[in-house]
């Protein structure tokens, strides 16, 4: 058994299961083995009553004080049962499991485990459906990590585990690619340490370590690629002199805003290299909503206007989509020298084929899409300019391949990423950069609260409200969809199939859809279409909705389980509505109301800064914390967090430096490993596509 065999070479795994796993990404041995636990249920010894904080999971070892209530809804039986401990009462309910009448007995001891909720006030705290245990079973259990993975329905996490530790067993691990003194002088565990241990730790430090040599790698690879390109492009002459400034300036002339200062700035050194000796290398940073795009159609203009073809890269379906309208709109206002052409994945067979022989023959001069632009079968005539938006999405591969499509390109990527300059200049050691550090004036700040769940009828309200007025929300789930034998750790996520269902039940009248990432991209883009022309109200969504989305008319965010997500990703979110003229708002709900993740969730309130927002998250968490939240919805690796996990960051860099210093062109027989991983094609692009 090795990476390519099929998944269905697993014992106990069929036809159906396959299917399953598919949905999954996954399709080999290989792919299990590198997905992941998203997250470790730590089994912490049991805690008395008084001490569990209502919205977490928490184990209570408590006597079974009586039977307060049995009852039939529907098809439903609820069972009420009293325990207690010498701190307080916990009201257990259990459904459907009758035979929990007869089986727990009354004075008898057991640990209740399960997500208490409730508060002091007056009322017990409860814990609804928890797993019950023997002292003895728990202890078994206790002080062990248990792996959580990413689910599906009909794929329980117990069967992923097995399927895991089959797979493990019996996987012949690829060679180690690095040398026994790298790996002592980077303090590394073994390639096949790392993977047995990241999946079934049993305890924190060791999970610690696996996990870094997985980072480890992550960035090193990715940036070993970095660094050989740079070598190889070195500084390329400029062949395609776009000196011209007088269409963009009629263009800005034209717009009915003027460029903020920063973006004046930004405009100015894009245009001087458009126009000067060498090709562009540069990288535009700005926080969401800074205007980034305008700067990416300026320079494209200029170079279409100079009888050359450009292309705009986008990480989606529907942020190309979404960046097609907004040019033909420019085009038909403004009479712009653009002959735009969309072209992605989803589209027909025919109408790709359309959109290739426009491009061949120079017929269209702006090229817009997802990563189909890079595919084999494109040919641009004359392709002087690739801007790719929120870069980070793209390995690092793709963005050479659409490089490698024309005849060195000048190339300008746009990044909403918060980085301090050090980091930058690690990441983006490639690239000159231009620092977009200013919002519009015009805009008002957004309203933020953070709120417990209780909060949810008056936001819903607030909501119908602002529908009232014309105005749109984007209500944001961190799950696809529930599965009913989750844990008690999913079961407190929304998902966005039940939500869409409550949220059409509460806001009677209102037009309430629903999007995420498993749709159908033609779907995806229909609804985003459907969204941005108001005919649909509120937008339940996953975090697709994450990344560039522009629709100035959206003035409520609302996300649940925000304590999910890290701070620089809400931001993110945040950063979706704000966008027009009118007042906006922030709904953060959080389950847990526990001190820490309140004050976590508060600094969003304070600051509508990314870059402070960023700091701020991690001087709280803390660097190198193992799981939980992902960091940032951009320049997002498997595992590793740029901002976590820097101290790994600089030594992955150090380590490529020396390597490339020692070996140029990793010729050494001890480096051949390395190379080999290095080239093979879809492997270490380091950043994951979503
Ligand atoms: P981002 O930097 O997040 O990509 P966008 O380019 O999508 O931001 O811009 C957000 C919104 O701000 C757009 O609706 C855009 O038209 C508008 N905008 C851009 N620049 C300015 C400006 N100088 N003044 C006012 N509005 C602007
Ligand atoms: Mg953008």
């Amino acid at each position: 058994m090795d990476r390519d065999t099929p998944i269905t070479g697993l014992k106990g795994v069929g036809e159906k299961t396959q299917k399953l796993f598919e949905k999954l990404d996954i399709r080999t041995v290989g792919d299990l083995v590198d997905t992941y636990p998203r997250d470790y249920d730590a089994f912490r010894e049991p805690e008395k009553i008084r001490q569990a904080a209502p919205g977490e999971v928490c184990a209570i070892h408590g006597v079974v004080r009586c039977i307060t209530g049995e009852k039939r809804v529907g098809n439903l039986y609820i069972l009420s049962v009293d325990a207690g401990d010498e701190t307080g009462t916990l009201r257990l309910t259990f459904y459907n499991m009758p035979f929990l009448k007869k089986t727990l007995r009354r004075g008898g001891f057991y640990i209740f485990r399960g997500r208490v909720s409730g508060s002091g006030e007056g009322c017990f705290l409860r814990m609804e459906q928890p797993k019950i245990y023997s002292m003895e079973e728990y202890s078994r259990l206790a002080g062990h990590l248990v792996p959580l993975y990413s689910l599906t329905k009909g794929l329980t996490n117990q069967a992923i585990q097995k399927c895991v530790r089959q797979a493990l067993a019996g996987y012949v691990f690829e060679e180690e690619y690095y040398s026994q003194e790298f790996l002592r002088e980077n303090q590394l565990l073994s390639r096949r340490e790392a993977l047995e241990t990241i999946h079934f730790p049993t305890t924190t430090q060791d999970l610690t370590q696996a996990r870094k040599r997985i980072v480890f790698d992550e960035f090193f690879f990715f940036l070993l690629r970095l660094r050989r390109n740079r070598e190889e492009d070195g500084q390329l002459p400029n062949r395609y002199r776009a000196a011209d400034g007088a269409p963009a300036d009629r263009f800005l002339e034209q717009l009915p805003f003027p460029l903020t200062g920063a973006q004046a700035r930004a405009w100015k050194e894009i245009r001087e290299d458009l126009a000067g000796t060498w090709c562009m290398n540069r990288l535009v940073q700005g926080d969401v909503g800074s205007g980034k795009t305008i700067l990416a159609l300026l320079a494209l203009l200029t170079v279409a206007a100079a009888g050359y073809q450009g292309a705009l890269m986008a990480p989606t379906e529907v942020l190309a989509a979404q960046h097609f309208e907004t040019v033909r709109d420019y085009v038909e206002k403004y009479g712009l020298a653009f002959r735009p052409v969309l072209l992605t994945g989803s589209m027909s067979a025919r109408e790709k084929r359309r959109a290739r022989e426009e491009i061949e023959s120079g017929e269209a001069n702006l090229v817009i899409g997802t990563h189909a632009l890079i595919q084999e079968a494109v040919c641009y005539r004359a392709l002087a300019l690739v801007v790719t938006d929120e870069q980070h999405r793209f390995g690092v591969r793709q963005r050479e391949h659409l490089a490698e499509k024309g005849d060195s390109p000048h190339v300008l990527v746009m990044s909403a990423t918060p980085i301090p300059r050090t980091l930058a200049i690690i990441l983006y050691g490639d690239l000159s950069i231009s620092v977009v550090d200013e919002l519009p004036a015009s805009r008002l700040p957004i309203k933020n609260c953070v709120v417990g769940t209780a909060y949810r009828p008056k936001a819903y309200k607030f909501i119908a409200g602002e529908v009232a007025g014309g105005r749109q929300a984007y209500v944001i789930c961190p799950q696809v969809e529930g599965d009913p034998e989750d844990g008690p750790e999913m079961a407190s996520m929304e998902n966005v199939m039940d939500y869409s269902e409550k949220l059409r039940e509460a806001l009677p009248g209102i037009r309430v859809a629903s999007l995420h990432g498993k749709m159908r991209p033609g779907d995806k883009n229909k609804i985003m279409e459907d969204f941005a022309a108001r005919s649909i109200d509120v937008l339940v969504s996953t975090t697709v909705v994450e990344v560039g989305i522009n629709v100035p008319n959206a003035t409520v965010m609302m996300v649940e389980n925000a304590e999910r997500f890290g701070l620089a990703q809400l931001h993110q979110l945040r950063g979706r509505v704000g966008r027009g003229a009118h007042q906006s708002y922030c709904i953060f709900v959080s389950t847990s109301e526990k001190t820490e993740v309140m004050e976590r969730l508060k600094i969003l309130n304070k600051s509508n800064d990314g870059f402070f927002i960023a700091s701020e998250d991690l001087r709280l968490r803390g660097p190198g914390e193992l799981t939980g939240v992902r960091q940032s919805g951009e320049l997002s690796f498997q595992v590793g967090d740029i901002y976590a996990d820097a101290a790994v960051l600089r030594q992955a860099s150090q380590a490529a430096e020396e390597l490339l210093r020692k070996d140029p062109h990793l010729e050494l027989p001890q480096n051949s490993a390395i190379r080999g991983y290095l080239e093979e094609e879809g492997r270490c692009t380091g950043i994951r596509s979503i």
